[in-house]
């Protein structure tokens, strides 16, 4: 048991070093930081992924881990749109998945904020021409923020997450 003391004495905290967030391209848009107003406390999240490679997803998936720990911000993630304060849409919108994007927005109440999460959300980005997308996310719905990146590290996410609500904390445990 000692032994075990001494090593974890010795190596010490090594959780919460993460890379540090890249520069934003571009700045959460005022509009967005006053519709996300009432979710300052509490945002939660409804993941759609529209026909993304799942690199995004994996990119989302790490801010619940424990070096993230995106829960300590009142940041959660909900299994379905009704309980959903926002939508974070990854990939392009692909043919099959149109209707079912737009199903899920009108499901989500309102007030909502749309998140375009990755350069194929943004703009179809390596899928753009592709016989199976009808378009970036913004072709379909009205977009609040953008994140770019592919994928976006989670860093940039929760920068981003915070820049919308005004959240001041260090993100960096
Ligand atoms: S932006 Fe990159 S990582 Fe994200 S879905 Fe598109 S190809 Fe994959």
């Amino acid at each position: 048991m000692f032994r075990i003391l001494k090593k974890s004495v010795k190596t010490g905290v090594v959780t919460g070093q993460y890379p540090e967030a890249r520069p934003a391209a571009q700045p959460v848009a005022p509009e967005a930081i006053e519709k996300a107003k009432p979710f300052r406390r509490s945002l939660t999240i409804r993941e759609v992924d529209t026909g993304s490679c799942n690199a995004c997803e994996m990119e989302m998936n790490a801010l619940a881990n424990p070096v993230y720990d995106v829960e300590r911000f009142g940041i959660h993630v909900a299994a379905s749109p009704r309980h959903a304060d926002a939508l974070v849409v990854t990939g392009p919108v692909t043919v099959n998945m149109e209707r079912a994007l737009k199903d899920v927005y009108k499901t989500t109440p309102d007030p909502k904020v749309v998140i375009a999460l990755g350069d194929c959300a943004i703009n179809c980005g390596m899928f753009a021409g592709s016989y199976a997308v009808t378009g970036p996310v913004d072709r379909h719905l009205p977009v609040d923020v953008r994140i770019p990146g592919c994928p976006p590290r989670p860093a940039e996410i929760l920068k981003a997450l915070a820049e919308l609500r005004q959240d001041t904390r260090p993100t960096k445990g």
